[in-house]
């Protein structure tokens, strides 16, 4: 099996099998996002993902997920992915999970009763980007979706049964507009009341319209203190039950990770801790998408 362009999945998948449908990102456009700029946003052939399936069972390795890639494979036609869902069950009878990453654009496409049925087929989690909760940073970063919108599309996978899992992006906002992005983005995930949330941390990626937008003086990017800071603002104001919480992706300065509402006093001790101490954040060399 080929991979085309670089493939990318959620850090939670690392062990599963990756069979690429789409190539690269619907959107791509997001100002502070490399990793598509290569390609060209394509829907692979159905003939030939589920030619990569078969192939791949005859390996015989027992894989207990499965992650649908590229960007947002949730956008090819429900006849494609019903077929590339049976196939998957067919051919890994074992299989506890199939993951997808899917775009406002893509949930869009999909009714709530269409999702239903990709859940009874085996959709287990749809990882969505979320990135801020503010609509003036969304804006900014032309996330081509407000967040209103990303939190209306968000209930679809909810009311399909569906894990949802959000991923927000720490410094964001730039030091600018940082306490928008952590009240606003509390608020929404509030409402939205994912089941997994991921903070990653905004990295200066070269070749961006962010990294030109850094250089030109007109962004400026958080120090680690201040995404302490902003994450702590965020975690006192975010209200939800059973929401897991990680910040543990490369791109972190540190590692948290709880239950909330459960850990939230544990998470802000740390926080502190950290602040005050200035130990156990992840050194600047060491940071990675
Ligand atoms: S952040 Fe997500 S939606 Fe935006 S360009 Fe990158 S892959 Fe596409």
């Amino acid at each position: 099996m080929e991979y085309f362009g670089k493939v990318f999945r959620p850090p939670s998948e690392a062990s599963s099998l990756i069979i690429q449908c789409t190539i690269g990102c619907s959107h791509n456009q997001c100002t502070f996002c490399s990793m598509y700029k290569e390609d060209t946003f394509q829907l692979r052939g159905l003939e030939d993902i589920l030619a990569d399936i078969e192939e791949m069972s005859r390996y015989g390795y027992v894989y207990r997920k499965v992650f649908l890639g590229d960007g947002d494979a949730l956008i090819l036609p429900m006849k494609s992915l019903r077929m590339i869902l049976n196939k998957i069950n067919e051919l890994f009878p074992s299989l506890e999970r199939i993951g997808i990453y899917a775009s406002p654009k893509s949930i869009a496409t999909k009714t709530t009763e269409e999702l239903k049925e990709l859940k009874n087929l085996g959709l287990g989690i749809v990882y969505l980007g979320l990135e801020s909760g503010s609509e003036e940073i969304l804006k900014k970063v032309k996330k081509g979706s407000s967040a209103e919108e990303i939190l209306t599309l968000s209930k679809r996978i909810k009311d399909a049964g569906i894990t949802l899992s959000v991923t927000l992006i720490s410094g964001l906002g730039g030091k600018e507009l940082s306490k928008k992005h952590a009240t606003q983005s509390a608020a929404i995930v509030s409402k939205m009341a994912p089941d997994y949330l991921g903070l990653l941390t905004l990295m200066q990626e070269p070749g961006t319209e962010l990294d030109r937008e850094i250089r030109g003086g007109s962004f400026e990017l958080l120090s680690p203190e201040e995404v302490l800071e902003e994450t702590r603002l965020f975690i006192s104001l975010v209200e939800g039950k059973n929401i897991l919480f990680r910040s543990n992706h490369a791109s972190n300065y540190l590692a948290l990770g709880g239950n909330l509402d459960e850990d939230r006093q544990k998470l802000l001790e740390i926080i502190d801790l950290a602040l005050g101490t200035k130990k156990g954040l992840r050194q600047e060399a060491h940071r990675a998408l």
